[in-house]
């Protein structure tokens, strides 16, 4: 179709643009950050679809960014020379929103506008931002490898709608033309173009170029000229020494790779040179994202070689409980062409795997061990956000499974609140003389651990006991059976024996009350006939009558209600 066209944009996309118009506005020059991001991004994509297919440079092989405003038309164009979309791509990925976590996102909107404008931040702004400034975005773009004829103009005002149209475009790659709104102006201006990008996209790796400017005497005024000038560092930040690095650098090159908007909780880079060579800059988020929960999604991990671009999300280069960092791994040693079949078997790739997973246990074991709060602060932050995905570690990752067995936290009867935040190493530093096992007791929240019948017999002895109530725990127990040589016992399962924690007395009175009571027991027995496995006299209670046990080795009575509510 040659002929311009209209279409709708998809609703949500409206509802997007409504939303951030107005919230973001405060915060209206990460406009130019996303538009650079994504202009970069296009560019990675070329480099690494000319991997295979070195035709579709063309006669232009110098990927750059070019940022430059026209005062008298009130705009601002954002061009590269990078992979460009054809008519089908520009009408999908302008058009609608494809990102993970959508439906969660729109779902969680309140219509209290602070609350969504932090919503909008982590869910992402990306193109749309544009509209913040602009009441009309022309985008020009050409697809690399489609003939110049092949071009397509894309345009809307941001309400409901987005025409689209054939055109000629010489030039590969896309040009981004912001209409600005009325009193936007201070936006045409070379300086105040570059200090935002120089705050924001400094970490790019492709030259950000603009028009020079001098003083002109007769017109008494700055102009333009044709020669250009890189703005940014125009390195790939990973690639820099740590202390060429600033801490703003290295949270906007997170927002950059994570496509997230707020700050990263922390991060580590590193060059591991031996038998594997590559460099890592990894980061662990501050908040959780809408599709933690997803099992299909991918891992945050882009992939270079030799600081070409491979692939995004490469979910081999970290173990499934890590799937929440974000960063860049760069590989001396794989071959270009990898593939994701390639990645799966690859030795290289499973050390770096094995060398990244260790990095991360590390700097969480750096926050959680350190002497500063503020450092503190930030492991429980990460705790409570993705500590339930930290747990599937233990069942995961047999090697490392002690580390993390530390890094786990709890709440426990030794604080009244629900709050996670006891490590094993707490409660082992707390046992009983005597006491020579870790208890714990499962329930689906923890106002039902609490209340447990099973914990009297352990608050009438002052004894410590693990309230766990995610989903996750039962699992993760199965394989963590041991703390320091400290077995882990549910204080739900089998006869609950206290060890040396019961004094002689007592061990003579439980046997008298025992067989005082056998007739009772047998009776009962009788009673319940196939509904009991067993009936016995117990001393775990002190106040309640009577509580269900489950056997020592079978599965205890809140899995067995998690299989049945997962309909197994
Ligand atoms: P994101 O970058 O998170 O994917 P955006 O809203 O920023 O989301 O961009 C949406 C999509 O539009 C991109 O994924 C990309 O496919 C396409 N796109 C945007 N800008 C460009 C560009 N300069 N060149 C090529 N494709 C682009
Ligand atoms: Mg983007």
């Amino acid at each position: 179709a040659t002929e311009k066209q209209t279409m709708g944009f998809q609703a949500e996309v409206k509802q997007l643009l409504q939303l951030m118009i107005h919230s973001l506005y405060s915060n209206k020059e990460i406009f130019l950050r996303e538009l650079v991001s994504n202009a970069s991004d296009a560019a990675d994509k070329l480099r690494f679809e000319a991997i295979n297919n070195g035709s579709l440079f063309e006669d232009d092989p110098e990927l750059k960014i070019k940022i430059s405003f026209d005062k008298a038309a009130r705009t601002i164009t954002i061009s590269d020379n990078g992979i460009g979309m054809n008519r089908d791509e520009a009408i999908s990925h302008l058009g609608t929103i494809a990102k993970s976590g959508t439906k969660e996102f729109f779902s969680r909107l309140s219509g209290d506008q602070q609350k969504d404008a932090a919503l909008i931040g982590q869910f992402g702004v990306g193109f749309y931002s544009g509209f913040i400034i602009a009441d009309r975005i022309t985008v020009e773009t050409r697809r690399a490898g489609t003939p110049a004829s092949e071009g397509v103009r894309w345009e809307s005002e941001g309400a409901g709608d987005f025409s689209i149209e054939q055109i000629t475009k010489p030039g590969r790659g896309t040009d981004i033309i912001l209409h600005l709104r009325e009193g936007e102006d201070e936006f045409l201006s070379a300086w105040q173009l570059k200090s935002i990008i120089r705050k924001y996209s400094d970490h790019i790796s492709l030259p950000i170029l603009m028009n020079k400017e001098e003083w002109d005497e007769e017109k008494k005024e700055t102009v333009q000229k044709d020669e250009l000038e890189t703005v940014n560092q125009a390195s790939a930040l990973w690639t820099r020494s740590k202390s060429e690095v600033t801490p703003e650098q290295y949270e906007e090159f997170y927002k950059h790779v994570s496509h997230d908007f707020g700050a990263p909780l922390a991060y580590t880079h590193n060059r591991v040179e031996g038998r594997s060579e590559y460099t890592q800059l990894l980061y662990i988020p501050a908040r959780a994202p809408f599709d933690l929960w997803d099992r299909n999604k991918r891992g945050g991990i882009k992939l270079y070689v030799k600081r070409v671009f491979i692939m995004d999300d490469a979910e081999q280069l970290m173990p499934v409980y890590l799937r929440f960092v974000k960063g860049v791994i760069d590989s001396a040693d794989l071959p270009l062409n990898v593939s994701r079949e390639i990645l799966q078997e690859s030795r290289d790739v499973r050390a770096i795997r094995d060398g990244s997973a260790k990095r991360v246990l590390s700097l969480l074991e750096e926050l959680a061990n350190s002497e500063d709060q503020a450092q503190k602060d930030k492991y429980t932050t990460f705790w409570t956000e993705f500590g339930q995905v930290l747990k599937e570690g233990i069942g995961e990752d047999a090697t490392n499974k002690e580390r993390i067995a530390k890094l786990l936290r709890f709440a426990s009867t030794h604080n009244d609140s629900d709050v996670q935040n006891v490590s094993l190493a707490d409660y082992v530093a707390r046992m009983k003389e005597g006491q020579d096992k870790i208890y714990y007791v499962t329930a689906e929240t923890w106002q039902a651990a609490k209340n447990s019948p099973h914990l009297e017999i352990f608050r009438k002895k002052g004894v410590e006991v693990l309230l766990l109530t995610d989903r996750v725990d039962e699992w993760m127990l199965s394989f963590l059976t041991e703390f320091e040589g400290k077995e882990l016992a549910s204080v739900a399962k089998g006869g609950l024996d206290l060890g040396q924690l019961e004094n002689e007395a007592e061990k003579k009175q439980h046997e008298e009350t025992q067989a005082e009571y056998k007739e009772l027991v047998e009776k009962m027995k009788t009673a319940l006939g196939d509904k009991a496995k067993e009936v016995r006299v117990t001393f775990r209670l002190t106040d309640s009558p009577a509580c269900l046990v489950a056997d020592e080795n079978e599965l205890s009575g809140n899995l067995v209600r998690m299989l049945k509510a997962a309909g197994q």
